[in-house]
């Protein structure tokens, strides 16, 4: 009877460390309350770089709209530039592209966001440049490390060869003053890329890649 009761005590220890492992491991708060500013590239009268009627806007925002989603199950803070397929320029702008540029930097810097990611497609006159790439601006010091851990799940996670790039010439970029980097994430002119980057599954695997890249940044 003793014995008995060994085994049940046994038993109970066993299933309440059990239970314990398994809440332990479902909760991660590296995300918590982190305030993400995702700025889907282009949209409206602009559809950034295109191939027949594929157009990088709408990729872009598909993209954007997952990574929205996905962020918020992690109990982030999200924001998007735009929800949908129109630009932020202001009415009769001379210059359209700049002010529409010129307002997402406003919001972004205005919301005191932790970091801000601008998502677009790479395009090249020749199609056998592939693979995602991360591009900052070093304003910010904190920008060159986000690149190169972005970079390093591209390449793990995405089979990117790529390397991460330092470009102070880009005009959203320099605007901004919250941390943060663009990616490109793949390449519209390459036929692989572009096959690849219109299916649900990779659209996917691109954002589950970004949210671990984010979660390992913020551990
Ligand atoms: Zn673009």
């Amino acid at each position: 009877m003793e014995k008995y009761k060994i085994y049940v005590f046994l038993l109970l220890i066993l299933f309440i460390s059990g239970f314990y492992y398994v809440t332990a491991k479902e909760v991660n708060t590296d995300l918590l309350g982190r305030i993400i500013y995702i700025d889907p590239g282009h949209g409206g009268l602009d559809p950034g770089a295109m191939y027949k009627d594929i157009y990088e806007k709408d990729i872009n925002l598909s993209i954007s709209l997952k990574l929205q989603e996905a962020l918020g199950r992690e109990g982030a803070i999200v924001y998007l530039t735009r929800y949908g397929d129109y630009d932020l320029s202001v009415k009769n702008a001379i210059n359209r592209k700049r002010s529409d540029l010129f307002m997402r930097s406003k919001e972004i810097n205005d919301s005191d966001c932790d970091m801000f990611l601008s998502i677009h497609l790479n395009s090249d006159p020749s199609n056998t440049w592939h693979g995602a790439q991360v591009f900052y601006n070093d304003k910010n010091p904190k920008n060159k490390q986000i690149a190169k851990l972005f970079q390093d799940s591209f390449k793990k996670y995405l089979n990117s060869n790529r390397k991460y790039k330092k470009d102070n010439t880009l005009y959203l970029q320099r605007k901004v003053n919250r941390p943060g980097v663009l990616l490109e994430v793949g390449f519209i002119s390459n036929p692989n890329d572009r096959y690849k980057l219109r299916q649900n599954y990779y659209q996917d695997k691109i954002v589950n890649t970004i949210v671990m890249s984010l979660k390992e940044y913020y551990k």
